[in-house]
């Protein structure tokens, strides 16, 4: 193939986290590397089960990129709109998502920049940053305040807390009392749904959680659910939060069509690029609908393309961290971006910053593909 002269990929392997506070899920990491020797790294968000299968499309879309004259993160953004000819899929999202990403770090290492310095001419110096407190062992109301609470003190900006997982209403209710009453009322409380299937049960929720001031209210119901999340934003009067497994920027104009939300969360991982990301943000702009990305990644290739996205788009507020995913990072890469009270702020080196030790990786992995393109 012109240009690309190497395909390899990893999935990494479940693991505990250090902290013991939850599952680390596998990651996909792709890196692809040019003629002259550049690399570039992408990262693409997977669901349970189809790591192996994101990596299958990667490796297609590769082959099916040898048709491309002039590769770039644009001609390639093309190409995988042709190919998926207007039905995704949440997977091949994904997929074209790392492929963009790693062509965004080889294209930005070609410049000698870092990547937020090709995406704006001006971008802001840092992005806050907020914790995500998931964890699958449904920790309880103590355990969980004291996880806040220790957040807090490491300087993130926001607790995000998940008040229906394993909860009654009136429990998630004391959830939120109790978190609310931990951290104060000066730092914001994302409070996330993780979709019910039930619209009932965010609109049951609200009137018992409204006093706590939750920031947001995230995915009610389903992204999907377009009508019922704008019913709900109207009923509720909270900011609503939608986004983290959509892709296509058709989906996106709907959802601010119908002004369905006050905050979108798309996944640079997984909403298909970080061309359509920037539409996405550009769009919303224009409906004073802000950008919080999701990021329920590795925290380290995909984590750093987020940070630099977030510095380079006046529309862009608190970007996602999952606190006990970044020492299962450190293990196999030199994070691309320091967080400080509070704060990201990428490194001063081209591309996405982040340098992968490649023995460690592997070490970590559960599958590996290294493919010659010619
Ligand atoms: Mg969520």
């Amino acid at each position: 193939m012109k240009y690309l002269s190497r395909i390899e990929t990893w999935v990494t392997k479940s693991t505990l986290s250090d902290d013991g506070w939850s599952e680390i899920k596998p990651f996909l990491l792709l890196k692809l590397t040019t003629d002259s020797g550049i690399e570039g790294w992408g990262e693409a968000f997977t669901l349970p089960f189809r790591e192996k299968g994101v990596s299958e499309i990667i490796h297609s879309l590769v082959d099916a990129m040898a048709s491309i004259e002039n590769l770039t993160p644009e001609t390639f953004n093309i190409k995988a709109k042709e190919i998926a000819d207007k039905h995704r899929g949440i997977d091949f999202s994904a997929a074209t998502s790392a492929i963009e990403m790693s062509l965004w770090d080889i294209f930005s290492k070609e410049e000698k920049k870092p990547l937020s310095y090709l995406l704006s001419s001006k971008p802001k110096a840092k992005v806050s940053v907020y914790a995500n407190t998931w964890s699958e062992k449904c920790p309880n109301n103590i355990t969980l305040g004291q996880r806040a609470v220790s957040l807090m003190s490491d300087g993130y900006q926001g607790i995000k807390i998940y008040p229906l997982q394993n909860r009654s209403l009136s429990q998630a209710k004391e959830c939120v009392a109790h978190i609310r009453n931990l951290i104060g009322f000066e730092t914001p409380l994302m409070l996330d749904l993780a979709s019910p299937d039930d619209d009932n049960l965010a609109l049951s929720l609200a009137p018992l959680i409204k006093e706590y001031r939750p920031y947001w209210y995230e995915e009610p119901v389903d992204g999907q659910k377009i009508r019922s999340l704008a019913s709900i934003r109207i009923q509720t009067g909270l900011k609503i939060v939608t986004g983290e497994k959509q892709f296509e920027i058709p989906h996106f104009k709907e959802v601010l069509a119908a002004s369905a939300a006050d905050i979108l969360n798309p996944d640079i991982a997984a909403v298909g690029g970080i061309i359509d990301m920037t539409e996405i943000t550009n769009l919303s702009a224009k409906k004073s609908v802000t950008i919080s990305p999701h990021c329920w990644n590795s925290m380290s290739v995909a984590a750093a393309a987020m940070i630099h996205f977030c510095i380079s788009n006046s529309n862009t507020e608190m970007a996602e961290i999952y606190p006990e995913y970044i020492s299962h990072a450190l293990k196999f890469c030199d994070l691309g971006f320091k967080i400080k009270d509070g704060y990201a702020k990428p490194k001063d080196r081209p591309g996405l910053g982040v340098v992968i030790n490649i023995s460690s990786l592997m070490a970590m992995s559960s599958d590996y593909k290294d493919r010659k393109l010619n």
